[in-house]
Order: structure tokens, then C-alpha cells, then sequence
């Protein structure tokens, strides 16, 4: 769907690339959006045009652009493949030059990273990450991602984190399922994400009444998930969104099983005492990806 906007300057741009969809928002300096629009991700030259047809459209005079994609993505800005999408199990997606694109298009300055630091960004800014410096955005959905912030900054390096690929200990029921995962099998993503849930059970956990055996295995494995943070980045804060965390009925489930993996080993109250504020969701909810790439946006016009 496509808003009319006011032509003006000084707006800001944000692309939220999914896998299923791409969301463009056009926002003001305050991240009030002004326009949007959605397209289902079809072939990448397809869902490019459209893209740039929509902020072309809009006739602002851009101060940047931001764009928030599902990963794995190249980050490292003194490589010639900077702005590209890597390996990708996404038919057609692989080595795509996403960040070229635009570049060639809008002479704005564009900030691009993956969809999960961004949305910790925007948590971060506007959301349940208000009053920390060190958070984990997690997305449990068609895959598993999860973008982390140390002192305010995603954490980048060799690429970005892929959490969601990390190798859960088995559940003592879970023992015939195969997994998922292209690359790894039973990984995180190949056991507990949302494709890999309807593979082992038939339905989307939503449809499966929560005495089923998917909701303890879901929950086991991202109570996995969320120790292993604990244990490796310390966050202050891990936040949870996407569709499969879309009931809430999972969280007090998760909970449980992160303090269980954890054993009592990290004395801390917002551990031990207050863990229902410590693994939450989302304070911006679904709007977590756009508003997320709007704040790679003016992050990167401050530059
Ligand atoms: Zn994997």
C-alpha cells in the first residue's frame, strides 16, 4: 500500500528486506513515517525496481537512506563485495549487490545492515531497549537471527553474529527429527525456527494446543539459545520478536528454560529475580524492521 506523502527535504528512507516482504518507509527526523509501502520479495531485480520506484515516487530530497536485510551479508567496508548479500538459502538472493543498487540511484549517504542489528537499533532508540547499552534482538520466524548491540553499536567483525546457527543440545524427545537447515542440519534455525517447526510437526505452533510436545522442544531450544547469550555477550537485555514468538504464551516457557540452562550460575537479580524483565518483547512489536532501518537512516546522515 502506498500513502501520499508532502514533498519536502531533510527525510529520512528505510528499507526492511525480508524474505517475505519488503517494507520502504519514508520518516521524518522524529522517525514519524510520512509514506509506506510493501512488496512481496520476488526475484531481487523485480523487488529492486520496486524499491526504487516507491522513494522516487515519494519526491523527497532524501538526507539518507537506511537498509535493514535479512543476512548473511558482507559488512566489511574495505571489501569490493561491501553492501552485497552472501550464501543465502533465498533462491536467486545470493550475491546480490543490495547497498549498489540504491547507491547508483540516491547520492544520499545509506546505512545498511542486517535486519536484526537494526531492529535492536530501533529497540534500542525507541523501544523495550530504553536505558541499556547492551542488547540482543532476536527474530525466531522463517529463520533464526539475532543482532547485538555492544555500548550502543551493533557488534560487526568478521561479518555479524548468526546466532540462530549455533548447535542446541538435543532434546531427549527431539531425536528422529533431522532438522532443517541447508548448511547444518539440526542447528537452532534447523530445529526451532518456523519452517522447522511445521517440517517436525505438521503446523505452525500457534496451531498446536500448547499441551503438544513442540512448545516444551521450542522452548528448550530457545531457552538454549538465550543462556548461550547470557554466557557469551552478557547482554542486559534480550529482546524477542518475530512469528513464532508472536504468542505470548512462550515466553514464560522460554524463561523457565533459560534459568534451567543457566543453572544458577549468574548471580544476578535481573537474572535469578526479574528474568520477566530481562527476556522480553518487543516494545515496537512488528515494527521493530522498519523502524529499524529508518534509524540506520539517520545514524547514517550523522556520520
Ligand atoms: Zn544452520
Amino acid at each position: 500500500m502506498l500513502y501520499s506523502m508532502s514533498r519536502g527535504s531533510g527525510m529520512f528512507g528505510g528499507v526492511e528486506a525480508g524474505g517475505t516482504k519488503f517494507v520502504c518507509a519514508v520518516a521524518d527526523e522524529r522517525g514519524a513515517i510520512l509514506a509506506e509501502a510493501r512488496y512481496p520479495t520476488l526475484a531481487p531485480q523485480e523487488t529492486l525496481a520496486q524499491v526504487r520506484d516507491f522513494f522516487i515516487s515519494c519526491g523527497a530530497s532524501f538526507r539518507a537512506l537506511g537498509v535493514a536485510c535479512f543476512g548473511p551479508l558482507i559488512l566489511d567496508k574495505r571489501s569490493a563485495k561491501y553492501g552485497f548479500i552472501g550464501s543465502t538459502p533465498k533462491v536467486g538472493w545470493s550475491n546480490v549487490d543490495m547497498l549498489g543498487m540504491l547507491s547508483r540511484e540516491f547520492t544520499c549517504p545509506i546505512g545498511f545492515d542486517t535486519d536484526v542489528n537494526a531492529a535492536a537499533l530501533a529497540e534500542h532508540r525507541w523501544g523495550a531497549g530504553l536505558g541499556t547499552e547492551n542488547i540482543v534482538y532476536l527474530t525466531v520466524g522463517t529463520g533464526i537471527g539475532g543482532g547485538i548491540l555492544v555500548q550502543s553499536e551493533p557488534l560487526h567483525g568478521l561479518m555479524h553474529p548468526e546466532v540462530g546457527h549455533i548447535r542446541p543440545r538435543r532434546h531427549p524427545s527431539d531425536g528422529s527429527f533431522a532438522g532443517i537447515c541447508p548448511f547444518h542440519g539440526d542447528c537452532l534455525e534447523g530445529l526451532a525456527s518456523g519452517p522447522a517447526i511445521v517440517a517436525r510437526s505438521g503446523r505452525e505452533l500457534q496451531q498446536l494446543d500448547p499441551s503438544h510436545l513442540q512448545w516444551e522442544l521450542q522452548a528448550d531450544y530457545l531457552g538454549q539459545l538465550c543462556a548461550q547469550l547470557v554466557l557469551t555477550v552478557s547482554p542486559q537485555r534480550i529482546i524477542m520478536g518475530g512469528g513464532v514468538m508472536s504468542r505470548e504464551l512462550l515466553f514464560p516457557l522460554v524463561r523457565a528454560r533459560t534459568l534451567h540452562w543457566l543453572g544458577g550460575y549468574i548471580d544476578r537479580s535481573e537474572i535469578e529475580s526479574h528474568i520477566d524483565g530481562y527476556v522480553v518483547p518487543p516494545g515496537l512489536g512488528a515494527r521493530a524492521g522498519v523502524m529499524g532501518a529508518l534509524r540506520l537512516a539517520m545514524d547514517a546522515a550523522s556520520l
